[in-house]
């Protein structure tokens, strides 16, 4: 594993309360971790504004072919927040050139970000899908969940309702990545399933990752930066486990009719995004290959919790191509709900063009 490719940042965004590594080994704290600084970093306020979150956005909901597909707001918080101390277009475009960078936010109307940091605030969105196969009512990732660590977000079981779905009628989680807020909301408050009639899949190179001691030590080589990261799905997992089926993602073969994974690792080293098909139609849902529009417009700009960053370039480049290239729906887990969109093809990158579906 190429080391000069790690990104201390995103050692220390998912910051579990316990977990499993740390009553193993005893880690300690953050100090270690928290010593770790961007290069380039402007003093941060922490003090800055709290931006007040919106409520749940209600649930959206659209034919794909013969699915029929609802995105269910688990809600939407703002950076930045605690455990992401850096300037606003830093968390976000972590290794952007800084006269590129300074130029774009200027230009997308971001200047204030550069005037006033102690005022950024961008709001990122959480978005699961229901996908209404006919046979299958899938889930695609869980957000926060009951214990949502974040103000304004946690609220994936009242969307839910208010589409109609009980958790009990879930028979299939799909999990693009295992970061915090896309399982945690797979248990309830006590740290039960909560979708306990649910096969939960996840991409063997994903769980992998995060299960192998060894691996995951050569990508975060202290202690402390593996606590920080891995915590919250190691804690979990053994809830997760009697119904946990690992599927390779490689074989490009379907987990269920209509739906596969595309491998598109670097913002974890599994991630994955998921094709879905019927009746002609296609949807690809991107999970965090991407988490802003603007990632789409360089894609060789990586958020800061994104792990490998030369392989997430190339994933990015790949997953863009191919969704210009056919035309896809494109469903993006972070931007704005119900975060569809179309790739267009601009120049040697890309742009988003947000849509609705045709
Ligand atoms: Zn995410």
């Amino acid at each position: 594993m190429d080391r000069s490719s790690m990104n201390p940042t995103a050692r220390r965004f998912f910051r579990p309360e316990l977990s499993r590594r740390s009553l193993l080994r005893g880690v300690a704290g953050s100090a270690a971790a928290s010593a770790i600084a961007a290069p380039g970093r402007r003093a941060f306020a922490q003090e800055s504004t709290p931006v007040a979150s919106p409520a749940a956005a209600a649930p959206y909901r659209f034919e794909l072919g013969a699915f029929s597909v609802t995105a269910v707001s688990d809600g939407a918080f703002a950076f930045p927040i605690p455990g992401l101390d850096a300037p606003l277009e830093r968390i976000l475009f972590a290794d952007a050139p800084t006269d590129e960078l300074e130029g774009v936010l200027r230009e997308s109307g971001r200047g204030a970000w550069l005037d006033a940091p102690e005022r950024a605030s961008e709001t990122v969105a959480i978005t699961p899908l229901v996908i209404d196969t006919g046979t299958n009512l899938v889930l695609i990732d869980t957000g926060l969940g009951p214990s949502a660590p974040l103000p304004g977000t946690g609220r994936l079981l009242a969307s839910l309702e208010a589409a109609g779905i009980a958790a009990g009628e879930i028979d299939t989680v799909v999990f693009t990545h295992a970061h915090v807020d896309h399982v945690l909301g797979a248990v309830d408050a006590a740290g039960a399933l909560a979708f306990p009639n649910a096969r939960h899949v996840m991409a063997k190179g994903e769980h992998d990752f995060w299960t192998n001691d060894e691996r995951f030590a050569q990508i975060f080589p202290d202690a402390a930066a593996a606590e920080s990261a891995g915590g919250v799905f190691l804690s979990i997992l053994p809830a997760i486990q009697p119904r946990l089926e690992l599927v390779d993602e490689n074989a490009a073969a379907e987990f269920l009719a209509g739906m596969r994974y595309l491998p598109t690792y670097g913002h974890t080293p599994g991630h994955c995004s998921v094709v879905v098909g019927s009746g002609g139609e296609h949807l690809l849902i991107t999970g965090d290959a991407f988490v802003h529009p603007l990632h789409v417009a360089h894609p060789d700009w990586n958020f800061s919790t994104d792990t490998l960053y030369a392989q997430g370039d190339v994933s990015r480049r790949g997953l863009l191509d191919l969704a210009a290239d056919e035309g896809m729906l494109v469903q993006a887990y972070h931007v704005p709900f119900p975060g569809l969109g179309r790739i267009a093809a601009d120049g040697d990158a890309f742009r988003w063009d947000t849509a609705a579906p045709e």
